[in-house]
């Protein structure tokens, strides 16, 4: 993918995004083991939200992982770059509205940033604040998922599925008991059922129905 590991050259921020299971934190990862390979001063930072990895450490799905400093607010990552020349961030979605001036002040002090983080969230809209962490970034790479329904190779959807059968629009966003997984899909796959918006559909059709 050609990055620039001369980062006396400047700043960047390298962003690396797309669904779920796509490979995103695999890709931060290798980059971060070319910039060790260089050398470079390294710091790794995720967000303090998953509770269900207890360590401070990112890992892919492949089983690679390095050590991470987790971090719950955004603005404390300002205090703990210090000398490193490169900064990874792992799952950017989750961080507050500071992360866009954090990220720019950093690139101003001639730091590489390279980050990861969903694009869309399961309802399909964009996630967090990664519409404007696209705009500032000097790359972006959208990685595809295989699609976990129909095997395609253009997944770009994070489907949500609670005990099985894929959430409501007007699901909470944090779901308290049932099964809750995620997988990615294809557009054509992707489901996002709306029982409130079904039944304004309903309304609609009774009155055109008046109308003749
Ligand atoms: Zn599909």
């Amino acid at each position: 993918m050609g990055e620039n590991l001369g980062i006396m050259d400047g700043y960047c921020f390298e962003l690396i995004t797309g669904p779920m299971s796509c490979g995103k934190t695999e890709e931060l990862l290798r980059r971060i083991r070319r910039c060790i390979i260089a050398k470079k001063k390294v710091l790794v930072i995720s967000p303090d939200v998953d509770t269900r990895t207890g360590g401070d450490y990112i890992e892919s799905r492949n089983g690679l992982w390095l050590d991470a400093v987790k971090v719950k607010h955004s603005i404390q990552i300002m205090s703990l770059v210090k000398d490193a020349q490169i900064v990874a961030i792992d799952e950017l979605q989750f961080f507050d509205a500071n992360i866009v001036s954090v990220i720019t002040e950093l690139m101003k002090q001639g730091k590489k940033i390279i980050g990861t983080g969903l694009e869309l969230d399961f309802k399909a809209e964009p996630f967090g604040y990664m519409p404007q962490l696209m705009c500032i970034a000097t790359k972006v790479d959208k990685l595809h998922a295989v699609c976990m329904k129909c095997g395609c190779e253009e997944a770009t959807r994070t489907q949500r599925l609670i005990d099985g059968k894929p959430a409501d629009k007007n699901s909470p966003l944090i779901m308290i008991g049932g099964d809750e997984t995620y997988e990615a899909r294809c557009i054509k796959c992707y489901e996002l059922p709306d029982v409130k918006k079904k039944a304004g559909f309903l309304g609609l059709k009774v009155l055109q129905f008046k109308e003749h």
